[in-house]
């Protein structure tokens, strides 16, 4: 409501108009002029812009086969047609569709971001954090990945390590690829602290092991060689580790908060499977500075300009958590000063 405020606030005129669908742009003489679109109960819309026409449609990361298509980044048997996605459903990449119609050019769409973080089921976001938890290959009981690193080192690592589809399937779990187990100490409710048929699992170690297929002993030793690194028994981990918040068994700490190992023992334990499903498209209508959309000869489309995920170029491969809403708020404004400036 925010923004339908403001924009209604800011002019009697504006208009929000909700269940149409932005088909096509008018291009009259050389300049966009305008929009078609269509209502959800067929209504034909025709929008004129006197100034210019600015797409904010979002990125493609719901239309798989657009990924698929323009992806040069990830092994293409990663990106599976069933593979699951944190987006809305509208979010196919309408805007660089009709934006390419009337020439313009695209930047960077070979990379793909990839949410680590994602429910096997349908691929939403499952949240949490990389530090307080291990991620282990369903098959050796073993970690495999710095699970503080980046969302491509952490996506490519569940890709290399992922479940069997005969696992998967004798789990009741929809196969795609890259599925690992991520295990947890119980304390960790941020999706509650009861079990979730086909997403989360309290177990012990000797459930878990059963449950994924791996050896008992093997897991334990995973759990047990990273909590003595956790709490400074030892100084390497096999696979390494950037950052660390808190053990995965349980243990008392003193009244300063360090660690009484004497009191460690592994419990019950907090199970979730994920994978990695389809998140941000970092490419999109390339641009200039000022946001107006350049076609294919980096020539200014006239009247048209983009803001915000449609647009490519400004995360270069790996966009990082929390910059994709500092794009849109600061793209978004700098499209208007350039519509207001162009038309002076
Ligand atoms: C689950 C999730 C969590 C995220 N968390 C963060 C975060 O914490 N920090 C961060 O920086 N980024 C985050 N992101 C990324 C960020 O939210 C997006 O990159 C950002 O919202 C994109 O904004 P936008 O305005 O460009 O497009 P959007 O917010 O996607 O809006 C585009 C709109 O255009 C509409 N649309 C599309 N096609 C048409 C059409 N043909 N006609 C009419 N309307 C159309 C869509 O329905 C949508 O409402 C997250 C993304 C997801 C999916």
């Amino acid at each position: 409501m925010v923004p339908y405020n403001t924009m209604v606030k800011a002019n009697e005129h504006n208009q929000l108009m909700l269940r149409t669908t932005a088909t096509e742009l008018i291009v009259e003489d050389g300049k966009v002029t305008g929009v078609k679109a269509e209502g959800y109960d067929g209504t034909q819309v025709v929008a004129h812009a006197t100034k210019g026409v600015i797409l904010a449609t979002g990125g493609y990361a719901a239309n798989i086969d657009m990924v698929q298509e323009t992806n040069k980044y990830w092994d293409a048997s990663y990106i599976a047609d069933n593979i699951g996605t944190t987006n809305r459903s509208s979010l196919t990449g309408d805007g660089i569709t009709m934006a390419e119609a009337v020439g313009a050019a695209t930047e960077g769409e070979g990379w793909t971001q990839m949410m680590p973080l994602g429910w096997v089921d349908n691929g939403n976001l499952s949240r949490g954090a990389g530090e307080n938890v291990i991620f282990v290959n369903a098959a050796t009981g073993k970690r495999y990945v710095d699970e503080s690193a980046e969302r491509d080192v952490l996506s490519l690592g569940a890709f290399e390590n992922g479940m069997s589809e005969e696992t998967a399937t004798k789990l009741g779990l929809k196969y795609v690829p890259g599925i690992f187990v991520e295990i947890s100490n119980p304390s960790i409710t941020i999706n509650g602290s009861e079990d979730l048929e086909g997403r989360m699992y309290f177990r012990t170690v000797e459930e878990i092991a059963e449950m994924i297929g791996c050896d008992a002993e093997t897991l334990r030793q995973t759990i047990e060689e990273y909590d003595a690194y956790v709490m400074g028994q030892t100084d390497t981990l096999d696979v390494p580790k950037l950052a660390t918040q808190g053990t995965i068994g349980d243990v008392e700490v003193d009244e300063n908060g360090n660690y009484l190992p004497e009191t460690y023992n592994i419990g019950t334990l907090r199970m979730r499977f994920q994978a990695p499903s389809t998140h941000h498209t970092m490419g999109g209508l390339l641009v200039d500075v000022d946001r107006h959309v350049l076609n294919t000869d980096g020539e200014i489309i006239e009247g048209l300009y983009a803001a915000g995920e449609v647009t490519g170029g400004n995360h270069a491969g790996n966009r990082l958590g929390g910059n994709a809403i500092t794009e849109i708020i600061v793209s978004g404004r700098v499209a208007a000063q350039a519509i207001t400036a162009d038309n002076q």
